[in-house]
């Protein structure tokens, strides 16, 4: 049933000073001048997650160009700057706390320096909606109408009108924000033309502000300058030609001193994966969509990964073709998070010494010596990286500041001095040729057969449970009884792509995990759905304010379903 505004305020006058559970009476629909307004949820108390509401604004009354979003990526620029723009009104326009717990508070998903496709702003060939939360005012339990009337009837509509009317925004910026989105959508899709898997730009700025801040550096910063023998040119739809580093398939070495910049360059690749925001200085910073950051996690849960072309022979005859642990070593957590990045196809593997275990890195001469290969289960990712790329295909891109050994395996070396890349392959494979290694290479033959796994649906089922599924900031989602770690899942970014993770995990298990589809698939799925019904489908709430969520990439969902301690698989 569709009621007019007036009939929300009278609602209001007749539910002030009364019990919360009044509150109840405002969900519903109703017409605004020039919105629609959707209370689709309302919270028990003050204290309870806040309120849900949408506002649904007809595109003739926004007046949004539609070249504005006119394809996916361009829509999806658009979405996340409508998204932070409600963000920085609410700020100036929300007078926030209002009473008790969450009393007054309006909110949007916040933005970082990424661009996501979220669930906050959705625009279809009709209208735009706003996926908002309130906190509906009380003092203690008792309804303070006046303040709800206050949000609903003046904040509301002066936020809407300053962050949707397009007449009421920064053109330019707007238009700006959606171009270099789309310029670097489309860099990434041409790295497989050039036969690269990362991209550089000149003028980019790598450091961020802190370990904290995900904001550029600001003093100080030495912007990053191809060598001139990794130097190409790319020309984008909207910003003409760019130039920068271009990092070959393959393997590629990242040296250097210490503090002179490697795991910045490799962090930045890292996150190349998404859009930047302009201004973020790492806006023409891409990778390959698939790309994987790769590091030991010991502690983590292992389900039945053959991490035997890294590590066999283990004591007591452990079957390292079907490996399970509750607690991973270093090496073997190290092992099995690349062969799961590999079963969900990723084509480029990201290492950084700082965070990989040792003994998984390599093993030197003299430890070959002492240590005789039949009592050493691991063959070291030194003898593997080049099979990796020459039967999988898979490249990789190594920070590595102690071992020069890997000259050997490399394609190219790249020095960081300063801050600043120097192609240094050369004089690296001329030491190669000076100072042989002393090294035994361990057994080269490996086909390094991915098979693929199939979860048991039973194993991640929640029925019967009391306790469900919550997340708790970036890097912990509670899944029933068991606690699922993602801290060390670095490409997992925003609270609102584990929120949507858990999510996914159920909705697969609803759809798609059946104990016949391999986990693969079983993502390709859940991926396909959202490309088809949008974002809002993985939601149970479909069809109302679904909740806040933001796309993770089928490696950090694989990521998460492969650490659920609760999860079985067969082959
Ligand atoms: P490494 O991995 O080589 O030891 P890091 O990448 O950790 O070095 O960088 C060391 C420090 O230098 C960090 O505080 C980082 O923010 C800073 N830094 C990195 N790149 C730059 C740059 N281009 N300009 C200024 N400071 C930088
Ligand atoms: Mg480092």
């Amino acid at each position: 049933m569709i009621r007019e505004k007036v009939t929300l305020r009278s609602i209001l006058n007749r539910i002030d000073g009364r019990g919360y559970k009044a509150y109840k009476d405002i969900a519903g629909q109703y017409t605004f001048e020039q919105f629609d307004l959707y209370i689709d949820h309302v919270q028990g108390d003050p204290f309870a997650s806040p309120s849900r509401i949408r506002v649904r604004l007809p595109n003739k009354i926004a007046g949004l160009p539609q070249d504005l979003y006119n394809s996916e990526i361009r829509k999806t620029a658009l979405e996340d700057y409508l998204t932070r723009q409600i963000y920085r009104q609410i700020g100036l326009i929300c007078k926030n706390n209002r009473g008790t717990g969450k009393s007054g508070r309006i909110s949007i998903q916040r933005c970082g320096q990424e661009i996501l496709k979220r669930t906050s702003v959705v625009i279809t060939s009709d209208f735009i909606e706003a996926r908002l939360t309130m906190g509906l005012p009380a003092a203690g339990r008792t309804i303070l109408a006046r303040q709800a009337e206050e949000m609903l009837f003046n904040e509301l509509p002066k936020i809407i009108e300053r962050s949707l009317y397009y007449n009421n925004l920064d053109k330019s910026r707007l238009k700006n924000h959606v171009l270099v989105c789309e310029d670097q959508h489309f860099l990434r899709q041409q790295l497989e033309k050039y036969n690269i898997v990362a991209f550089i730009a000149n003028g980019s700025i790598l450091p961020r502000e802190s370990g904290v801040s995900d904001k550029p550096l600001k003093d100080n910063v030495k912007k990053f300058i191809s060598p001139p023998s990794l130097e190409i040119e790319i020309s984008l739809p909207n910003g003409g030609p760019i130039k920068g580093m271009g990092i070959p398939q393959g393997v590629t070495l990242i040296v250097g001193g210490g503090y002179h910049g490697k795991s910045t360059l490799l962090r930045a690749i890292e996150r190349g994966v998404y859009n930047h925001i302009p201004g973020d200085g790492r806006e023409y910073v891409v990778t390959v969509p698939s790309g994987v950051k790769v590091r030991a996690e010991d502690g983590r849960r292992i389900e039945q990964v053959d991490i035997s072309p890294f590590i066999s022979n283990l004591p007591n005859n452990v079957d390292t073709t079907k490996f399970s642990t509750d607690n991973a070593s270093g090496s073997t957590s190290q092992a099995a998070n690349i062969i799961e990045a590999l079963e969900v196809e990723s084509k480029l593997l990201l290492l950084d010494e700082d965070t990989s275990a040792t003994n998984f890195m390599i093993r030197d001469a003299r430890m070959q010596e002492l240590v005789r290969d039949e009592k050493e289960p691991i063959t070291p990712f030194i003898d593997r990286v080049r099979q990796i790329y020459n039967k999988l295909g898979v490249s990789t891109i190594l920070v590595l500041g102690g071992s020069g050994d890997y000259f050997d395996v490399a394609d190219r070396v790249i020095m960081m001095d300063n801050y600043m890349p120097r192609d240094v392959t050369l004089q690296a494979k001329e030491i190669s040729r000076q100072i042989p290694v002393l090294r035994q290479t361990k057994d080269q033959g490996c086909d390094f057969h991915i098979t693929p796994r199939i979860p048991m649906p039973h194993s991640l089922s929640l029925e019967g449970r009391k306790t469900k599924v919550r997340t708790r900031g970036v890097d912990t989602i509670q899944y029933g009884l068991t606690s699922l770690e993602l801290d060390y899942v670095e490409q997992l970014i925003d609270v609102n792509q584990t929120q949507a993770v858990a999510l996914i995990i159920q909705y697969a298990l609803k759809k798609f995990i059946d104990g016949h589809r391999t986990l693969n698939s079983i993502i390709d799925n859940v991926l396909r759905d959202i490309d088809t019904y949008g974002l809002d489908v993985i939601s149970p709430f479909y069809g109302q304010h679904p909740g806040e969520y933001a796309l993770p990439r089928k490696q950090e969902i694989a990521a998460a379903i492969n650490r659920l301690r609760v999860l079985q698989v067969r082959y």
